[in-house]
């Protein structure tokens, strides 16, 4: 059962329908904190490309080749990587000598994603053959939509999708578990506000709500995604067999980001049960977590399931200027989690959390670049 109080905003206001990162193009924003997503999946572009070389090509067909992107975000990471997965598509066509068929990208999110935003950042339409959009630079070659709701749940009719891509969300739990909100249980999150170096009870809370979340995940694109088709998803994962070391995500969320929150609980600011009570609904997976989840929903093959090195998410110009790196680790914290803590402790507090952050990051700056690497999982998959 939840608890009672005014402590639980997150867990009782639904996440999935507050969860976003931060929209707009503020300092903090997602799309000014996002170079390093786009590079991390550029680093992966050849595990893509070999995946996209094994999807059933059907020149007959009189249908649009559907790509859908799921968790897409607000920034231009999104619009690349579906351009790269489309453009790789017309030349597979191109090289069989047939005419590339019609293309549709849905970009899917949540509906508290700031979609106009990223509407905004797309190209106009500029043609279907490669040719019509060599000559019209700049030009999208598909037609484009937005697609609001949870990919733990049906977004698409069945059999309609040939490509699904998703990078960088599936570790987004859809919720905080209810008993590690719950005083009385012993997965109570006590002093914490991530599963970092937290106990055994609440670590496998937040491990059995990332495999229940996977599998409904897997559920539902079995069900859409077409015959020949194929999954390429990037999550942040972790090498440690110990779900209580999340690796990377430890590092942003369970160090100058927790102690922050302590800051605050110390200055009288809030109370101690008000920081217990805010859990960020992250999961980094062992590659065992996920594998399997895939194996128990049996509707998948695994072409590729790895841990892959992703690096830092921290984009810095000069990399011996402390308080930009203290600036950039605290903009990155609050444009994948302001939206979260603004609704747990108002704007004015999240300032002064983030403020905290940053001054903490800025003291210990050698060390978060040295060490502030992240690990995925990646996976390709297809119907068995
Ligand atoms: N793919 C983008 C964005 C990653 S940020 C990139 O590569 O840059 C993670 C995204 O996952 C956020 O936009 C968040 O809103 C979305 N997300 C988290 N949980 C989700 C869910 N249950 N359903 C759909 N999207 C979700």
């Amino acid at each position: 059962m939840a608890p009672t109080g005014d402590n639980v905003v997150v867990s009782n206001m639904k996440l999935e329908r507050m969860l976003s990162m931060k929209g707009g193009n503020g300092e903090a924003s997602y799309v000014n904190n996002s170079q390093a997503q786009g590079q991390h999946a550029q680093s992966m572009l050849h595990l893509l490309r070999e995946i996209l070389d094994g999807i059933q090509i059907n020149p007959e067909a009189d249908i649009p080749f559907v790509v859908a992107d799921l968790g897409c975000s607000c920034g231009s990471n999104t619009i690349y990587m579906i351009d790269v997965i489309i453009k790789h598509m017309t030349k597979r066509y191109e090289a069989m000598s047939y005419n590339p068929p019609e293309f549709s990208a849905f970009f899917s999110d949540l509906p508290s994603n700031d979609f106009n935003t990223l509407f905004q950042l797309l190209p106009p339409y500029g043609g279907s053959s490669m040719e019509e959009c060599l000559a019209s630079d700049g030009h999208r070659s598909y037609f484009a939509a937005g697609v609001p709701g949870s990919f733990y749940r049906r977004l698409f009719p069945a059999k309609s999708v040939d490509v699904f891509y998703s990078a960088f969300s599936l570790h987004w739990l859809s919720q905080v578990p209810d008993i590690v909100l719950d005083k009385r249980s012993t997965a109570y999150n006590k002093g914490r506000i991530f599963i970092h170096g937290a106990n055994e009870s609440t670590a496998n809370a937040y491990r059995n709500q990332f495999q229940n979340d996977l599998a409904m995940f897997l559920r539902s694109r079995s069900e859409e995604m077409k015959r020949g088709g194929s999954m390429f998803l990037v999550c942040l994962g972790r090498t440690s067999v110990d779900p209580t070391d999340q690796g990377g995500a430890g590092l942003l969320f369970g160090t100058h980001f927790q102690d922050a929150w302590d800051d605050l609980v110390q200055e009288g600011l809030i109370t101690s049960e008000k920081r217990d009570n805010f859990n960020i609904p992250v999961f980094a997976p062992s590659l065992h977590d996920f594998k399997e989840v895939v194996e128990a929903n049996g509707s998948f093959i695994i072409n590729k399931l790895e841990v892959f090195r992703g690096g830092s998410p921290l984009v810095v110009s000069h990399p011996d200027d402390a308080a930009e790196i203290g600036r950039a680790l605290a903009n990155s914290c609050r444009s994948v989690s302001g939206v979260l803590v603004d609704a747990h402790i108002g704007y004015q507090l999240s300032n002064e959390l983030f403020s905290h952050v940053e001054s903490r990051a800025t003291t210990q700056a050698k060390e978060l670049l040295e060490n502030l690497q992240f690990f995925h999982i990646v996976a390709s998959l297809s119907l068995a």
